[in-house]
């Protein structure tokens, strides 16, 4: 038979989907392991949406219904994007999705032509550059530094910037790395962005999730004439914790999101109905859960960066968002394994997991060697002993 498509020749499946199998495999053979790996909340759904989701089955919500999505819940994202954030999008100027990965997926076909290139600021999530080089768009990774606290600034947007690019793709709260944008900072890109004229597809789906003193912004409430230039994708995984039920959301300019329905009534038509419905009642009563969570995450952070500080060889930045710690393991290269020698994120991960039951996530997958990202959305007794495994691992490095 002929050869597959090209596109598919140099792209990489999730890395992140399968730590989480070499997992799941793991558990299976009755080993009990920690997963510090995928970036998914282990709270139960709450019960109001969980009802909500029954409802829409008795109520007969089976039938297809508009490509951009149900519009009770159109309704009620354009009154939550307003309430929390203070953007004002119609219900006309939001899509809903099947998870934010489709969003921003039909959003880089929406904008981006073949050929044409879209920035990323790295360490960064590592499906963007995949989902771009499936496009046919060429990914331009640009470095931040951990110094400045991987944000991106105006000057190393410049730098990266040439005539094809069409799309800075921001991350804040950003996975990996925690870091969390101000208002300014946020304002001096986006007015980078306009005089440039390239769009920004601020993925946002951490925007619950920031602790301290750190405060998020949304991109489209950063700077006057923002709403213009601004895709702003969401979703229901992270803020719900429903990653399973794929719901992930839009808004933009009507133009865009015209050209996004036209894409998804072709594709995957819209997603499930049932998820759709139980979403909308997230929104209209989530803010008792949301808060719960928050608190939560904030206790797991504190329980997870405690333990890391004590286990030399390991640095890190506390987290300002999100719910990872992004762990610089260099004082650890060199060293002696039992199952060999740590060169990196890569090998530092497969050495812990065979050994010590412990997954997480190498570094090199987000564009930063040297690295491992452990995320705390596991339970707080898993952290605890998954720290303790690790401080375990590292003390019997030679
Ligand atoms: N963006 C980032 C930064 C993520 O970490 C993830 C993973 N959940 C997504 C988007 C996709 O989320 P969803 O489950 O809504 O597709
Ligand atoms: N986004 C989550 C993570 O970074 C879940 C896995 C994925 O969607 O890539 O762990």
């Amino acid at each position: 038979m002929r050869d597959l498509s090209n596109r598919i020749e140099n792209i990489e499946a999730s890395a992140i989907m399968a730590i989480s199998s070499k997992a799941a495999e793991l558990s299976a053979q009755g080993l009990k392991v920690i997963s510090f790996g995928a970036g998914e909340p282990d709270f139960d759904v709450a019960g109001h949406i969980k009802q909500a989701a029954i409802e829409a089955i008795n109520l007969n919500y089976s039938k297809y219904t508009f490509a951009e999505g149900l519009p009770e819940l159109r309704s009620e994202l354009s009154v939550y994007l307003e309430r929390r954030f203070g953007v004002s999008y119609s219900p006309s100027e939001t899509i809903v999705t099947s998870g934010a990965k489709q969003a921003l997926f039909i959003t880089l076909q929406a904008l981006c032509s073949e050929g044409d290139e879209i920035i990323i600021p790295v360490p960064a999530w590592v499906s963007y550059s995949e989902m771009a080089k499936i496009a046919g768009i060429v990914p331009l990774l640009a470095p931040t530094k951990k110094e400045k606290g991987f944000v991106l600034d105006p000057d190393d947007l410049r730098m990266a910037l040439t005539p094809k690019t069409k799309a800075l793709v921001l991350n804040n709260p950003s996975n990996p790395t925690g870091a969390v944008y101000t208002k300014e900072q946020l304002g001096a890109l986006l007015e980078t962005c306009l005089e440039e004229g390239i769009y920004i597809i601020s993925d946002e789906i951490y925007s619950e999730f920031v602790y301290g003193n750190s405060q998020f912004v949304s991109m489209a409430a950063s700077h006057a004439g923002a709403k213009d230039a601004v895709v702003l994708v969401n979703g229901f995984s992270k803020s719900y914790a429903m990653p399973g039920w794929r719901v992930g959301y839009a808004a933009a300019p009507q133009h865009i999101i015209d050209a996004m329905g036209i894409i998804q009534s072709h594709t995957v038509s819209h997603p499930s109905v049932v998820s759709m419905y139980a979403a909308a009642k997230a929104l209209a009563h989530g803010e008792d859960f949301l808060e719960g969570t928050k608190t939560e995450y904030a206790r797991r952070r504190k329980a997870m960066g405690d333990a890391l500080s004590k286990i030399p060889g390991l640095g890190f930045s506390w987290p300002q968002g999100a719910f990872y710690f992004f762990v610089d393991i260099k004082g650890l290269v060199g060293k002696i394994a039992k199952g060999g020698q740590i060169t990196g994120g890569i090998s530092f991960a497969n050495m812990l997991l065979e050994q010590s039951h412990v997954a997480c996530v190498p570094g090199e997958f987000f564009g930063a060697a040297d690295h491992v990202r452990l995320s705390y959305s596991s339970s707080f007794d898993e952290i605890m002993e998954g720290m303790e495994r690790i401080a375990e691992f590292v003390g019997s490095l030679r």
